[in-house]
């Protein structure tokens, strides 16, 4: 147990594009993998990540660790 730690969804948020373009090291890896696994509102938000930043590449995410999800949302709604 002691290579756990729970994160909190705005940590996962704060890192999830990091952890889509696999630069997080194996045991926080495991803590968010950990992490999506109960918790469906993150498991959501890094789907959607993982199909936006295929679409649209490294825009919104870098900005000082802060994930403006809306934006992101609303820009996948603009493209249907
Ligand atoms: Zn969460």
């Amino acid at each position: 147990m002691l290579n756990f730690k729970l994160l909190t969804c705005q940590e996962v948020a704060t890192v999830a594009s990091d952890y889509l373009d696999k630069h997080i090291d194996g045991k926080l890896g495991l803590n968010i993998r950990l992490h999506l696994m109960m918790c469906a509102n993150c498991r959501r938000f890094v789907k959607h990540l993982q199909l936006t930043t295929k679409v649209v590449p490294h825009l919104v995410y870098k900005n000082q660790g802060t994930v403006d999800a809306e934006a992101v949302l609303k820009r996948i709604k603009e493209k249907r």
